[in-house]
């Protein structure tokens, strides 16, 4: 306590040494400068030897939920929700989180957020190089990319105006991920649709790629203790990863929650963004119960930064517990 007094005190007196640097209190209204709301956008932890970064690529506020979690249910479904977890009924600022492990070997990339072209556009998205620089790093310290799937909030940072954004990476994706998007026929949905958004990206960010890419089947290793595991419905190859070291688990979902509260509340609410509606639900309650029953912390993409929960069971649904010093002791 003594040397946090000398601090305090030391501080203090610096900064009434500094011109214009007034005292608290003798400012005059009229000069007071509004410093702003903060939120964080970078969160590091540990698990066993492995180093986590949490990196935040977008944080806009949007309509929502309904009807991107329970598109199939009454909008007042969704409200009284969200009114009883406190939050607001109609806007929600879903997370873009994509996850940065440090084996202690490389450097591993999963997603890389919206880019310049993807679903949040800048300044709102697409601050993911921003954000590995308040982290500590250049983008050429990233040894290799994995994408969960293909959507264009998931692959649009790979690239930047025709230029690879990490020029020392090779790449993982799902086989039947690549398959499904860079099959012409995606480019014959409707062009306002976020599925001809993605398989225009797709074209733009992924396949320049090919020659350094790895096509995955669920069950591949990435690297030492890092799996890929089949998480289908959102998209045909959506996928998963299970990172463990010295025995500390970590799961990274991807899209299996557009929203902490609503998508485990009910996980067999539709997903508007999932392109199997069925399989969406049904791969949302397998991940969610063997996460419950594993009791693992959770990387979820689109949940609240820092996008990292536990799952627990909650009557015939579930709930998120968020993560506060869990992973510091
Ligand atoms: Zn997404």
């Amino acid at each position: 306590m003594v040397e946090v007094s000398r601090q305090y005190f030391a501080a203090s007196a610096m900064a009434l040494a500094i011109p214009g640097l007034a005292a608290p209190g003798t400012a005059r209204a009229a000069d007071r400068i509004r410093l702003g709301p903060t939120s964080p956008s970078i969160y590091r932890f540990e698990r066993g030897a492995f180093e986590v970064t949490m990196l935040l690529d977008a944080a806009a506020m949007i309509d929502g939920p309904w009807p991107i979690v329970g598109e199939d249910r009454p909008q007042t479904e969704v409200a009284a929700l969200m009114r009883a977890s406190r939050l607001p009924e109609s806007r929600f600022r879903p997370g873009f989180t994509p996850v940065l492990v440090d084996t202690g070997r490389e450097r591993i990339l999963f997603d890389t957020g919206n880019g310049e072209v993807g679903f949040i556009k800048r300044p709102e998205g697409g601050r993911l190089v921003e954000r590995l620089a308040a982290a500590g790093l250049n983008p050429d310290a990233i040894d290799r990319v994995v994408l969960t799937h293909g959507h264009a909030d998931h692959v649009g940072g790979l690239m930047e105006a025709g230029r690879r954004i990490f020029p020392n990476a090779s790449y993982v994706i799902g086989a039947a991920e690549y398959g499904f998007w860079s099959k012409d026929e995606r480019l014959s949905a409707s062009p306002e649709s976020y599925e001809h958004v993605s398989a225009s990206v797709f074209r733009s960010n992924v396949m320049p790629l090919a020659e350094r890419m790895r096509f995955i089947e669920p069950g591949a290793e990435i690297a030492p203790g890092i799996h890929a595991q089949a998480a289908f419905g959102h998209t045909p190859g959506h996928l998963a990863f299970h990172v463990e070291s010295q025995g500390k688990r970590m799961l990274i979902w991807g899209d299996c929650a557009h929203h902490e509260v609503a998508s485990l509340a009910h996980p067999e609410w539709s997903a508007l963004f999932d392109m199997d509606k069925a399989q969406g639900a049904a791969t949302r309650r397998r991940i969610y119960e063997m996460a419950a029953s594993e009791e693992i912390v959770v990387a979820g993409y689109h949940t609240s930064f820092p996008s990292l929960g536990y799952v627990a069971r909650n009557g015939a649904g579930y709930r998120c517990v968020p993560v506060s010093y869990q992973l510091d002791v």
